[in-house]
């Protein structure tokens, strides 16, 4: 666990196409100064800006996304779950359309993007959000409750009817480390069977084989085989990390997820901060850990450059 503010070392541009609405978008991840947190950009409307908040989530159907003043950004989620997942408390993700772009379906280009940029350590103490008193959100056979704990751990449990997937659980205790390894490399996936119906919808204008693993009835249509073969579920740990980052703060406790997804994940994020008396903010005392996020310790101390010097 780190215990200083961290941000990116500098600007890093990432590619591609946009899911849902299949268009070109250049993503840049910039270095923000202290306590800036996570913040959207839309370059092509004058810089307008959307915080990575709760209060900004305007549709959670299949992807995160965030609204303010009628300003729109798509599929959120992944690029979050890569900057928190890697430990960074401050950047500016500036894109030139309304969508973040999907890539290969996990976060991976978004994690070596970030390694390529590096991340230096800034002066103030980064703050944790630490659950004092258990939380719990419910629709249906759905849920999610989040305990008070030291550090950030969760277990997840999915459940679906594919000869595939079936029952997947999975435990986790979080570093940056193994969120690079374990989680952050795991690709979305979507049901055949839906494709039509999400198309006549408007969404995955997109998608295709190079972005989700697309489950037939029986198998997948993918050549390529699973990385893991509870690839699902930890795809599902990589949302909820990145839909957890709309708190605003890392988080110090412990979840327990069955069958959740977005609408429930920012549901949780939701309860959370209304329910004042269940956390409190905590600075970490300890010194930094050798699980502080790949930092270049020669730039300890360092403030993150504006982002205006790109
Ligand atoms: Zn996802």
């Amino acid at each position: 666990m780190y215990y200083r503010q961290t941000t990116l070392k500098s600007p890093i541009v990432v590619s591609g196409i946009g899911l849902h609405t299949g268009q070109t978008v250049t993503l840049k991840l910039l270095p923000a100064p202290v306590d800036r947190g996570l913040v959207f950009q839309r370059t092509d409307l004058d810089d307008f800006e959307i915080e990575a908040s709760v209060s900004s989530v305007a549709k959670v159907s299949y992807a995160t996304t965030i609204m303010k003043k009628g300003v729109l950004i798509y599929t959120v989620e992944h690029v979050l779950s890569a900057l928190r997942g890697c430990g960074v408390s401050n950047a500016i993700v500036a894109i030139d359309n309304l969508e973040t772009p999907i890539l290969d379906g996990s976060a991976r280009l978004f994690i070596e993007a970030i390694d390529r940029a590096g991340i230096i350590v800034q002066k103030k103490p980064q703050k944790f959000l630490k659950i004092k008193k258990e939380l719990h959100v419910q629709d249906g056979w759905k849920s999610i409750t989040i305990s008070p704990a030291d550090d950030f751990s969760l277990c997840y449990d999915i459940d679906f009817s594919h000869p595939l997937i079936g029952r997947q659980h999975f435990e986790w205790v979080v570093t940056p480390e193994s969120y690079r390894r374990e989680i952050g490399i795991a690709r979305t996936f979507g049901f055949l069977d839906d494709v039509e119906m999400l198309r006549h919808n408007g969404l995955i204008r997109g998608g295709s084989l190079e972005n989700a693993i697309v489950l037939t009835r029986d198998g997948m249509l993918n050549k390529a085989t699973l990385q893991f073969q509870d690839e699902f579920v930890r795809h599902k740990v990589l949302d909820l990390i990145g839909d957890l980052a709309l708190v605003g703060f890392p988080i110090l406790g412990r979840i327990n997820a069955q069958r959740a997804g977005h609408a429930l994940h920012t549901a949780l994020v939701s309860k959370i901060l209304k329910e004042h008396s269940h956390w409190e903010l905590v600075e970490l005392e300890k010194p930094v850990s050798k699980t502080q996020p790949n930092a270049d310790w020669q730039a300890e101390g360092l403030t993150a450059p504006a982002p205006s010097a790109v």
